[in-house]
């Protein structure tokens, strides 16, 4: 097992009817800023529960944060808290949200330009504003880990940064609120909690036994629950399983010790960039021809994963790899994703080079485990997802 430190300080609150806690959690004399995305909160009675959590506080609201949240639109809300010296951060809403608040959080103490938090990828060590989360939507894990993604609207850059300040003090999950969810919001929750699983899990045998177990055990939770809790969210024991999985898949425990890929998500955020397609169906179209490029060095997990997880009866080694990466397009697809970028855009000729030149822009060689993930490499998987 690798050497680790495991941090997290994410007071996680996790329940029905959880939302009253609220004023339990934040200061009584706190200026709040209440931050949320399109409105998907009014509809679905959230904004009101928090409102009415937090009588008596003074609370400023600001809507707007787009899916795949806009340094130019987070940077308004910066103006906001300046303006009107707020001192606390509530973000209500999905990962979108959540990334967007960590970079408010940053950026409104940072000494210099905000967008190098980004381009320049700056650890956040200290100095943020303090705030807690209400999640919405059960799938990226931001309510419980330090790390966010957000899009320059600009140069049609999306970039991930984070670091231990950039926690949420607490999250509140209650999984009624996934009740409200369409259907391809829920199915986004499952693909992109299985593939943080598999960035963290499919890489080559270790001596961490335990990891992989419970890695093992949230694909597998993941694959029992998927189906039905896009076809009935209202259901509370899918939609708390459902939500416990995706915290668990990326608050840190299961990546402490093993060696860690990321790949996908690495080549998935140019899509989005691109394209505007929903962050976790870039995850089905890469991850796996990402696996089949790859085959060789990540066989050896493969045939455990398909053994383990999928239950594959394949002695040969290279016969159940195969065949974990069949199972695993074919839950993709029960899970409603689309798995080839031209189901998306007709205009997709040269994304493979436009990605590549994006990639040597940047400084980026190699990607993965074995950082072997060249870009030649990177080329041929984003062709084959053609
Ligand atoms: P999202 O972009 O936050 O939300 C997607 C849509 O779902 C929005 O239109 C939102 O509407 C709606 N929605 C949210 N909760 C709802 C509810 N309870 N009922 C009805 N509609 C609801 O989706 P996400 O998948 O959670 O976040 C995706 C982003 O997270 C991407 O930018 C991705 O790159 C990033 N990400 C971050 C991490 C991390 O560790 N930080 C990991 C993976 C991905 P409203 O806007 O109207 O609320
Ligand atoms: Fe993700």
């Amino acid at each position: 097992m690798l050497n680790f430190e495991l941090y997290n300080p994410v007071n996680l609150v996790f329940g029905r009817g959880q939302i009253a806690k609220l004023s339990s959690l934040i200061p009584k004399n706190a200026k709040v800023l209440l931050a949320y995305g399109g409105g998907s909160i009014f509809n679905n009675g959230v904004h009101a529960q928090v409102t009415e959590a937090l009588t008596g506080y003074d609370i400023t609201e600001f809507g707007g944060i787009e899916p795949n949240p806009r340094y130019e639109t987070l940077m308004k809300a910066v103006d906001v808290i300046r303006e009107k010296k707020l001192d606390f951060i509530l973000a209500v809403g999905g990962g979108s949200v959540i990334d967007g608040v960590k970079f408010i959080s940053a950026a409104v103490k940072f000494e210099g330009d905000p967008i190098d938090i980004l381009q320049k990828r700056i650890r956040i060590e200290n100095n943020t504003m303090p705030f807690g989360t209400v999640l919405t939507l059960p799938a990226t894990g931001s309510e419980m880990n330090s790390g966010s993604v957000v899009t320059i609207n600009k140069t049609k850059e999306k970039l991930s940064f984070g670091g231990p300040a950039v926690f949420p003090q607490f999250s509140i999950c209650d999984p009624a609120t996934v009740a409200s969810l369409p259907k391809k919001q829920v199915q986004n929750g499952v693909v992109d909690a299985f593939t943080h699983v598999m960035e963290q899990y499919l890489t080559y045998p270790h001596d961490a036994l335990l990891q992989d177990r419970i890695a093992e055990g949230i694909l597998q939770t993941l694959i029992e629950i998927g189906p039905a809790v896009a076809e009935n969210p209202a259901d509370y024991k899918l939609a708390a399983n459902f939500m416990w999985c995706c915290t668990m898949a990326l608050n840190g425990l299961i990546q402490k010790g093993v060696p860690t890929d990321w790949a996908t998500h690495m080549i998935g955020h140019e899509l989005t960039a691109l394209y505007e397609i929903d962050h976790a169906r870039t995850l089905a179209i890469i991850g796996p021809n990402l696996y089949r490029v790859l085959f060789e060095t990540k066989k050896e997990k493969l045939a455990q994963y398909g053994r383990r997880v999928w239950n594959v009866m394949e002695t040969d080694t290279d016969k159940a790899a195969l065949e974990a990466i069949e199972k695993t397009v074919q839950f993709f697809h029960i899970m409603g994703m689309d798995t080839k970028i031209s189901n998306y855009t007709a205009d997709y000729k040269n994304t493979a080079d436009f990605i590549v030149k994006r990639f040597e822009e940047r400084g980026w060689k190699a990607l993965g485990e074995r950082q072997n993930i060249t870009l030649d490499k990177v080329k041929t998987i984003v062709e084959m997802s053609y």
